[in-house]
């Protein structure tokens, strides 16, 4: 794109990949102009990145918060107009403001505008996994319709895109392409038993080893719950059968996920763990660009390790590809039930245990298992919330 400056969405512009992506964005002002930032409730937050990025609109989420928002703006960027509300999102998405769609929300509140950006023909840079997990075939399915570009920032699947034959999306098909290996830190408690796991605390859990990131996806890590979602987010991108989507435990995150092919060739994508590679290689597309990542320093390093997870003391990964292998309305109970218990463990409502707790019962109790279209599949992320609250409430997990 010499000569055409991109004009970027970043939904989720306050959390960890949408500071990332700014950073990105504001090494190549020739390239990239961000034109819309979002952010859930974080009003302040989002000012001071109007202040900086002056783009042509901002949308907090969370509608109460639009007087604020508006008079923060009227001050700080008067440039930028004020939207609010998960209607807002979709708009913007999917609307000229914008040509690339950072989806860069957490949890499946990021849906909505991550389908508009596909419906619209955007590209699209998903970190959002949950909104694959959820709408995966929706998602996938718009995207071919309208040829928008899919790209995904997921470090693993990045990884994975840049180690396929092109096309990437829907690659597994291919005949020489035998397995996809995805790699997992194993998070902080790697190597931990169940009896320890049982004390553990919202701050040892968010403190993961290698990245800085959100808290949701910080706890995720921990349960290697992030991995079980990774395996259906890989299903998906790759139209990779679940069987054919393999797990290794990688704890210095260095080689970031590999191909096998039927060769016996495996390739690898290495790098520093830093999401700014992945969101800039989603950004300047096909052509590289400078990250501000540091080299990778392999002497220095100087050993890489792999072992097996650990699917006993960390159920949530099982249950991930027992979800994967049971259709769409398993995996969108699996990550409501996952998103609620996640956010009851934060507040100390929820012991760590608890998580796959909910999780499994929730399944277990939820039978309706046709969702293939959105109604549907909102109806039941809904009824697996209400759900998971009530076990969390009557502390049956
Ligand atoms: P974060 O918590 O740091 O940021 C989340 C962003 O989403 C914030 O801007 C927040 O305001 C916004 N948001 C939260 N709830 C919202 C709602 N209901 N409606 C609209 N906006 C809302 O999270 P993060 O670590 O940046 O992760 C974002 C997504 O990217 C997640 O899906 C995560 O799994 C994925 N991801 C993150 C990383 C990482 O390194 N942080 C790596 C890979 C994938
Ligand atoms: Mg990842």
């Amino acid at each position: 794109m010499v000569g055409t400056v991109r004009k970027i969405a970043v939904l989720g512009a306050t959390g960890s990949i949408g500071g990332s992506t700014l950073d990105v964005i504001a090494r190549h002002p020739e390239r990239f102009r961000a034109s819309a930032l979002s952010a859930n409730a974080d009003v302040d937050g989002l000012v001071a990145l109007c202040r900086k990025f002056s783009p042509e609109v901002a949308i907090i989420a969370r509608e109460d918060l639009y007087p604020a928002l508006r008079d923060g703006l009227a001050e700080a960027a008067p440039a930028t107009r004020a939207m609010a509300g998960a209607d807002a999102l979709v708009e913007v998405a999917a609307s000229g403001l914008c040509d690339t769609v950072v989806a860069a929300i957490v949890g499946s509140a990021g849906l909505g505008s991550t389908l508009a950006a596909a419906h619209a023909g955007k590209r699209i840079l998903l970190a959002n996994k949950e909104s694959i997990v959820v709408g995966g075939a929706l998602l996938m399915q718009a995207v071919r319709a309208s040829g928008a570009q899919l790209l995904p920032v997921d470090s693993e699947h990045n990884a994975i895109y840049q180690c396929l034959p092109a096309p990437a999306i829907g690659a597994v098909r291919h005949p020489t392409v035998r397995r996809l290996l995805l790699t997992a830190s194993g998070g902080p408690f790697r190597g931990w038993s169940r009896e320890r796991l049982a004390q553990v605390t919202p701050e040892q859990a968010c403190a993961h080893p290698n990245w800085r990131m959100g808290r949701k996806i910080s706890v995720d890590s921990a349960t290697l719950m992030n991995k079980g979602l990774e395996v259906i987010e890989a299903h998906w991108l790759f139209d990779a059968p679940p069987e054919r989507i393999g797990v290794v435990v990688h704890p210095q995150s260095i080689v970031h996920s590999m191909v096998q092919y039927c060769d016996g060739s495996t390739l690898a994508q290495l790098g520093n763990p830093d999401m700014r590679t992945a969101l800039s290689y989603g950004l300047a597309w096909p052509e590289r660009i400078e990250a501000g990542v540091a080299d990778l320093d392999l002497a220095a390093i100087a050993r890489l390790d792999f072992q097996p997870p650990d699917e006993v003391a960390f159920p949530c990964l099982r249950l991930a590809r027992e979800a994967l292998c049971e259709g769409p309305a398993a995996t969108t109970v699996l990550n409501a039930a996952n998103e609620v218990a996640v956010s009851a463990f934060l507040q100390g409502r929820l012991r760590f245990l608890g998580i796959a707790a909910v999780l499994e019962t929730t399944l277990a109790r939820l039978h309706e298992r046709a969702a293939d279209d959105l109604p549907a599949l909102l109806e039941t992320d809904a009824h697996a919330r209400r759900i998971a609250q009530s076990l969390i409430e009557s502390e049956d997990c």
